[in-house]
């Protein structure tokens, strides 16, 4: 259990998704990898707290490292689900996920066949649609930021609490301090528009789908690649 700021926890297995410990019950932002929902109830019992705790469940997208275990612990918590409009199709099975963006790109596209092959996480209901702008009031208030590119449907969130908390999904990554892309990401209007929009917030700390969190001055980093676009 690493926590990234006072009741910000991260769980880190392969994977990242985050515990929100509020008065009023926990909230998760993005659920893993498919069959690895133990992973996030170790950090939930770490805590002190029951996965009966948690109240709600945001993702920033559809795809399977990050929604798989919603119908899980959706089920095991009674917790509402929380998604995008633009991912919620693939989040319920209506649809198979989005490939990510760097599969566009040779040699990368024949990954594509073989994405459709990966066990996609179980279906999970959508109990609410999140809508650009919309504050969701859950245990704590979220705000969410549409960030499509990497998906659709992408969304980050921010949380007003230790300077702002970010929780950018897959919208970008970072090396050694430094935003980039990501791996899993190429250069699109929507991508680097997204960049730009992040980078116009104020948060302390970013937390991102896969890297380490950023735990001081995290917008001045996005500024700065934001910048350099
Ligand atoms: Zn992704």
């Amino acid at each position: 259990m690493e926590a990234v700021a006072n009741g910000v926890y991260q769980v880190k297995k392969g994977f990242r998704s985050f515990v929100i410990d509020g008065d009023e019950g926990l909230t998760l932002v993005d659920t893993g990898l498919p069959r690895r929902a133990g992973a996030v109830t170790a950090v939930i019992d770490s805590i002190g707290r029951s996965v009966d705790d948690v109240r709600a469940i945001v993702l920033t997208h559809s795809h399977m490292d990050h929604a798989g275990n919603a119908a899980e612990l959706k089920r095991a918590s009674g917790a509402e689900l929380y998604c995008a409009p633009g991912d919620a199709p693939a989040v319920q099975g209506d649809e198979a996920a989005p490939t990510p963006p760097f599969m566009d790109r040779p040699p990368f596209g024949m990954l594509k066949p073989l994405f459709g092959l990966m066990p996609a996480g179980e279906p999970a209901g959508v109990d609410h649609e999140v809508n650009p702008g919309v504050v969701l009031t859950l245990p704590e208030d979220l705000v969410a930021v549409p960030t499509p590119g990497h998906t659709p449907g992408h969304t980050s969130y921010r949380l007003d609490r230790a300077g702002g908390i970010l929780f950018v999904g897959d919208a970008a990554s970072h090396r050694r301090g430094s935003v980039a892309r990501g791996w899993f990401n190429r250069p699109t209007p929507a991508i680097d528009g997204s960049v730009q929009t992040l980078a116009e917030l104020e948060f302390a700390i970013a937390c991102f789908g896969h890297a380490d969190p950023l735990t001081s001055r995290a917008s001045a980093a996005f500024r700065e690649f934001a910048r350099s676009l």
